[in-house]
């Protein structure tokens, strides 16, 4: 594949992404998937979609883990909802998290990822020692499987996450960059963090946003590909810089919306094309 594929965030029956027939109608070559519910993760089910993707001549790079009751309506909803962090549903998650990676290797995917949720940012809070415990579980069982896992950007500082990382102390973790995020929530400039983490950057989201008038207690607001804070001519230039190589992923979270979705996923495309082309890549 040439490099710096065009994909896009899909979902099958669960998540927010975009549906797999607008993948076929864009013609996009390669996606990251949300992973459908858990009764739809079975070897039927990914033999089936196995063949439905290579039919429309499409590949998965990541497949996301994603979960019941997760809502990113705010900030301090996220903090409660959202991940491996809150404490009450922890165990449960970090079973099926396992039971994704599982479902992905059926479909010959060595990768997933997912929002670890608000890490706590002092390594003395005990709830520190538990997210990088669970967080090392789940490498070790996506190593069995010869996975990687990536963790999303953007609840955390560059510094905090690369912290985190060196904690959990495993060699298939990496990072799912996604700059819109780090506008979002408020954690950073994100050309500025992409050259921080840029060494454990392995796959990235290209989503678009603006900053709020109080970044980090309320949200930015989430915009089409280049025409938010991001600038996605320095965005690539700083994948070119620290030698990226992977598929540049779309990601648009307007399921309400799918005319809008599958129109600013199409514009998405031609922005990215001719900043690939302006930078010689491809
Ligand atoms: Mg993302």
């Amino acid at each position: 594949m040439k490099k710096w594929p065009i994909g896009v965030f899909a979902s099958v029956d669960a998540g927010l992404g975009v549906k797999l027939e607008v993948v076929e109608e864009l013609k996009i070559p390669t996606i990251h998937l949300h992973a459908p519910h858990q009764n739809t993760r079975t070897p039927e089910v990914a033999k089936e979609f196995a063949a439905k993707l290579s039919e429309i001549g499409t590949q998965i790079s990541v497949v996301f883990g994603g979960f019941e009751g997760e809502s990113y309506a705010d900030i301090p909803t996220v903090t409660k909802t959202v991940g491996l962090v809150p404490p009450e549903t922890r165990a449960e998650r970090t079973r099926e998290m396992l039971e994704i990676a599982d479902f992905a290797r059926l479909l010959g995917v060595d990768v997933v990822a997912l929002h670890l949720g608000f890490v706590p940012h002092e390594k003395s809070d005990p709830m520190y020692a538990d997210i990088v415990a669970v967080t090392r579980q789940i490498c070790d069982h996506c190593g069995s499987n010869d996975q990687r896992l990536h963790l999303e950007t953007g609840q955390e500082t560059a510094e905090a996450l690369l912290q985190f990382i060196a904690e959990v102390d495993r060699d298939n973790l990496f990072i799912n960059f996604d700059p819109a995020n780090m506008i979002l929530y408020g954690s950073g400039q994100p050309i500025e963090a992409l050259r921080k983490v840029g060494r454990f950057v392995r796959s990235v989201h290209c989503k678009d946003a603006k900053w709020a008038a109080n970044p980090g207690k309320e949200w930015g607001a989430e915009v089409p590909v280049g025409q938010g804070d991001v600038n996605f001519e320095q965005f690539l230039a700083t994948l070119k810089d620290i030698g990226y190589d992977g598929p540049l992923t779309i990601e648009r979270e307007i399921p309400q919306d799918p005319a809008r979705q599958k129109a600013e996923i199409s514009q998405a495309v031609d922005v990215l094309t001719r900043l690939k082309s302006k930078l010689q890549i491809g």
